[in-house]
């Protein structure tokens, strides 16, 4: 289900029950039920709409509620501030400083969107006045170098990566296809050419392995990241929260962005990860292009979702 149908379902039960002559605890019930079924088929995970459910109803005491009083508006209101609450974990991300080094690494499943989201994340920080560089220490997927070297190409972004077959001058021919040493000779160059925003793009196979986590483990230790960015594909439905969660008992996220928003893309996601990680959603990816990375509001994203 697409935002703009999961809002259409929410505002469609808020218009009922404003159509109602008398809001009592059946019409409030109907009213939740119908929102939780939209939320439940956007994916979000049911102990959050449960939670939130039983939240609402204690919020919105109807017995207490004077005759004069808006009845709607104040449920509408529950409604949105508990929604704002799922996704906003009650801190912010890491603040990176301009002019000091600072390491973000990507961590994520394969087609998560990692590799097209570093170059993005690089782009948008290089256009504030930052001097990003990028490190591909994906070293499983094929492809994942060249993808990355195209990218930054096209952005003017540095890179570092083992291929030796580019004829750009900042690609660096490393004989193994260590990730670590990748990453951590990477970090060290860009440290020392000044660079305050070096990304590391980690491997992400496709699926939860054993092997993957503790690569990644080992390029966290290595590189030592300010930050660790958990890249998720919204449409990975019901799964969000256990994929988060095992990414975040591996490494320390401390932010996540949540790709494919654009098309089929569903919200829920959006709120599993946060739960999982404990983590702020900063940037949401609506499309492949350079420029379709937004930076993430609750309060916006939240009225989008309400319709
Ligand atoms: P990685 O394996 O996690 O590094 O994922 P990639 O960055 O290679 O992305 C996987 C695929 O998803 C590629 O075909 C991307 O072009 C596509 N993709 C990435 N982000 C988005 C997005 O926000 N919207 C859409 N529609 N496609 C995306």
């Amino acid at each position: 289900m697409v935002l703009a149908q999961l809002g259409g379902s929410i505002s469609r039960a808020l218009q009922q029950m404003s159509n109602a002559t008398i809001i009592d605890e059946k019409v409030l019930n109907d009213c939740l039920n119908e929102i939780t079924r939209a939320l439940l088929q956007a994916d979000v995970q049911f102990k959050l709409v449960r939670d939130m459910q039983t939240n609402i109803k204690k919020i919105v005491n109807l017995d207490d509620l004077a005759a004069g009083h808006n009845k709607r508006k104040i449920i509408q209101q529950a409604i949105f501030n508990e929604l704002c609450k799922i996704l906003d974990p009650g801190k912010l991300a890491f603040t990176l400083k301009k002019g000091k080094p600072s390491v973000v690494m990507f961590v994520g499943l394969q087609g998560s969107g990692k590799t097209t989201r570093c170059t993005k994340y690089a782009y948008y920080h290089q256009k504030k006045g930052w001097k990003p560089a990028l490190v591909c220490a994906d070293t499983f997927r094929a492809g994942a170098f060249d993808q990355l070297k195209q990218n930054a190409t096209k952005a003017k972004i540095p890179f570092y990566g083992r291929k030796s077959s580019s004829k750009c001058v900042e690609v660096v021919v490393i004989p193994k296809s260590d990730p670590v040493r990748i990453a951590v000779e990477g970090v060290e160059r860009f440290k020392k050419e000044n660079c305050d925003l070096i990304i590391v793009d980690t491997s992400g196979r496709h699926k939860q392995e054993a092997a993957l986590f503790e690569e990644m483990r080992q390029v966290s230790e290595a590189t030592k990241p300010d930050l660790v960015i958990f890249v998720m594909d919204s449409s990975i439905g019901q799964a969000a929260f256990d994929q988060a969660q095992a990414f975040k008992q591996s490494v320390a996220v401390g932010a996540v962005i949540v790709t494919k928003m654009d098309g089929h893309a569903k919200g829920g996601g959006a709120l599993s990860a946060v739960a999982a990680t404990k983590s702020p959603v900063i940037f949401i990816g609506t499309g492949e292009h350079m420029d379709e990375f937004e930076v993430f509001d609750v309060k916006p994203f939240v009225s989008r979702l309400l319709g």
